[in-house]
């Protein structure tokens, strides 16, 4: 029999991490076929092409231009260039990950032509539907053939919204897959640390790590500005470190802060994933608006404070580990910070064995063949 072939559509950070351990069965095994589409979301060297490297996944069959533009545009310029490549292709099935445009434009094309759509870390909810990823996510699932949950929290809102029980399966989270597979590869010595040691004195166990990303702080000057302050605050007592995502800098550098925030803080580039491990493993805490980063922190037990108005992520909350900390003011956040700085939660049964691309892979097979 023929490989069945799938289609894989991906296009930012997270996603190029979630596929890389799904991308490396389904080239094992001869009786599939992946294409990989980059929609060109992400496009710079270090929010792209290094996670290709690092994490072995072959280069995209084909890639897409699509980047910048409001939802709308780039949202449909996707659309118009998935079509193309899913007609020229004619694959099995789709496969998307996740929450971003590229998720949700892989999906309507496949769907539009009667292909089949698998979505990975299907029924994630925040319950904010102003949120661009709240709409990816929601419209994504109900066009899928295949809900692979991460959680139980994510199985109940698929039952709770009228999804067909034999579409849901909980397969776990490659997100952990990934960190069991490169988590135990990266220990305290050389690599960011190492050189951040060198420069700043920087030891391990010792600071906070940092990101910022989200729309929903970094197109809002008072969020924005209450976190900028609670981190160059927070920096008074604890070294911080912040890997700065091109969209944060690009809106500090029209407001002119970035000079300010970087004698405060530790700015860095956008890190590779290893690079990102390693800080997160010997953080003392993170601060975050992403979210992955928010479960990582728990796969190495450092505990979370999550400048959002919610999570998706609730069972991080419930264990502890978590902390929602809404960007109202910087005085709120930095007693936030502060509460979850040495603080631990408890232990959780919540992401899988850790053989979450595993099921998915032997779900396709079975489902395709
Ligand atoms: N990440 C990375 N380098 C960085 C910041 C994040 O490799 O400088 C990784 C991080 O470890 C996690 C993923 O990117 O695996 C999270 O992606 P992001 O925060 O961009 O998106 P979100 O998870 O919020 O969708």
């Amino acid at each position: 029999m023929p490989p069945k072939k799938i289609v894989t559509v991906i296009g930012a950070r997270p996603q190029f991490i979630k596929a890389s351990a799904v991308s490396a069965l389904l080239r094992q095994d001869e009786r599939m076929r992946e294409v990989v589409v980059h929609t060109g979301q992400h496009f710079d060297t270090n929010m792209s092409d290094v996670f290709f490297e690092e994490l072995g996944m072959a280069p995209p069959a084909h890639q897409c231009a699509v980047h910048g533009g409001s939802h709308g545009e780039m949202t449909g310029r996707m659309l118009v260039d998935i079509e193309k490549v899913l007609l020229a292709e004619q694959p099995d099935a789709v496969l998307v990950y996740g929450d971003t445009n590229s998720t949700l434009a892989g999906a309507v094309a496949a769907v539009k032509l009667h292909i089949p759509v698998a979505h990975v870390e299907a029924g994630l909810r925040s319950f904010n539907v102003r949120s661009p990823e709240e709409v990816n996510r929601i419209l994504t699932d109900r066009v899928s053939r295949w809900l692979f949950t991460p959680t139980n929290a994510a199985g109940a809102n698929l039952r709770h919204e009228g999804s067909r029980a034999d579409h849901i399966d909980q397969v776990g989270d490659v997100m952990f897959d990934v960190a069991l597979h490169h988590g135990a590869r990266v220990d305290e010595h050389g690599g960011v640390l190492g050189e951040l040691r060198r420069i700043y004195g920087l030891r391990p166990g010792a600071y906070c790590l940092a990101t910022i990303h989200r729309a929903e702080n970094t197109d809002h000057p008072a969020r924005l500005t209450a976190i900028v302050e609670a981190l160059t605050h927070f920096s008074k007592e604890i070294k911080v470190v912040l890997p700065l995502h091109p969209r944060t800098r690009s809106v500090l550098a029209q407001q002119g802060r970035l000079d300010a925030l970087e004698r405060a803080v530790i700015l860095m580039e956008p890190q590779s994933y290893l690079a990102m491990v390693q800080l997160e493993k010997y953080a003392a805490l993170i601060a975050t608006d992403s979210g992955g980063v928010q479960k990582e922190a728990y796969f190495y037990r450092v505990p979370c404070v999550t400048f959002r108005d919610e999570t998706e992520w609730v069972e991080l909350l419930d264990a502890g580990w978590n902390r929602l900390a809404p960007p109202a003011e910087a005085a709120t956040l930095l007693s936030s910070l502060h509460a979850s700085l040495g603080s631990k939660g408890a232990e959780l049964d919540a992401y899988g064995a850790g053989d979450a691309a595993k099921r998915i892979v032997a779900r396709l097979l079975r489902d395709l063949h």
